[in-house]
């Protein structure tokens, strides 16, 4: 089968980091284009400026894979799907919930796949956690999400505009990994945002959640963690502690610890060239969902101005 020919469009850090290596390693794709409005692209591969001048001037293309922010992510989407072509939303799939269920029922009608890509979901200890997961009872979960905004957010400005998410950008990774593994549904009680006075979206912020069984869910967000970083979930059970750290890639288990650090990515093309291959699309927005309830719900705290 001729592989997928496939346009990068947002050349930023993840793209260059993770998806561009991932698409080399995998033979179900070739990159066919990379779309930026300033960068300028990599050696031997057509650079256009817009999705409006590839799709006008080509190369001929199968899949783009969307790694802008996601403020301008819906029209980039609708565009490439009102030609067939196939789409790879990075998270968080869109800035609305309601623009991304119009991405989805439009694939729908399109016949083109339409993949909600989750990286962490991809992470090697969240498979077996889930399994594991699946027969225990829960008792209570905490996730401690608190990493370094200057370390890993370096002058990203959209990332404090409305939409960007703030610290729920990391947050909504620690989100589609429990959403993921816990067995039952759950839902937000309370949440507190904390805002820098000069920003729009929230630097930290407390989260609890219950389960439909009343199993008590805290979250812990913060950016202004400096020293060690921590992306943890810890989930008490009937059967012991199931830990999950440096964002899924390490599950230590009463029995046994499983570890990979570099899984996501490969995963995720992988599914994506099942979903085109097959014919599917896979949208899931139930960590978006739930970010949505804590802006919907959270009691917003005015803190102190932050510079980068
Ligand atoms: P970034 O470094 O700011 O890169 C975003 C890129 O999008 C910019 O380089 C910009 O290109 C490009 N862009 C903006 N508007 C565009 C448009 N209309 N058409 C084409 N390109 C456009 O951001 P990032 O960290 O890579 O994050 C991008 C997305 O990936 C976010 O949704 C984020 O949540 C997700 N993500 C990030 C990470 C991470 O570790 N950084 C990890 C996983 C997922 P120019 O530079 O050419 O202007």
């Amino acid at each position: 089968m001729d592989p997928i020919r496939i346009a990068v469009v947002g050349m930023g850090k993840i793209a260059r980091d993770q998806h561009l290596p991932a698409i080399a390693g995998n033979r179900a794709f070739s990159l066919a284009a990379t779309v930026s409005p300033r960068d300028s692209g990599i050696e031997g591969v057509p650079h256009l400026r817009s999705l409006d001048a590839l799709l006008e001037e080509g190369p001929a293309i199968d899949a783009v894979a969307l790694c802008t922010p996601p403020q301008v992510r819906y029209d980039l989407a609708a565009q490439a799907l009102a030609r067939g072509i196939h789409v790879f939303l990075e998270k968080p799939p869109g800035a609305t919930l309601a623009e991304v269920h119009a991405l989805s029922a439009q694939a729908e009608r399109t016949g083109a796949s339409l993949f909600a890509s989750w990286h962490s979901r991809f992470a090697a200890g969240v498979a077996p956690a889930r399994a594991w997961l699946a027969e225990r009872r829960i008792d209570s979960v905490k996730v401690i999400w608190r990493e370094d905004v200057r370390v890993w957010h370096p002058g990203q400005a959209w990332i404090w505009e409305p939409g960007g998410l703030g610290v729920f950008d990391p947050g909504i990774n620690a989100l589609s990994i429990i959403t993921h593994i816990l067995p039952r549904p759950f839902f937000l009680s309370e949440a507190t945002l904390e805002i820098p006075e000069n920003r729009a979206a929230p630097i930290a912020a407390d989260l609890h959640f219950r389960d439909t069984r009343g199993a008590p869910i805290h979250m812990d967000l913060d950016w202004r963690q400096t020293g060690p970083q921590s992306w943890d979930v810890l989930v008490e059970t009937d059967a012991g502690t199931l830990k999950l750290a440096h964002g899924g890639a390490v599950l230590t288990l009463p029995s046994e610890t499983v570890r990979n650090e570099d899984h996501e990515y490969p995963g995720l093309y992988a599914r994506f060239a099942t979903l085109v291959t097959g014919g599917r699309s896979d949208v899931d927005v139930s960590p978006l969902t739930l970010v949505a309830d804590a802006f919907l719900r959270g009691t917003r705290l005015t803190t102190e101005a932050f510079f980068d």
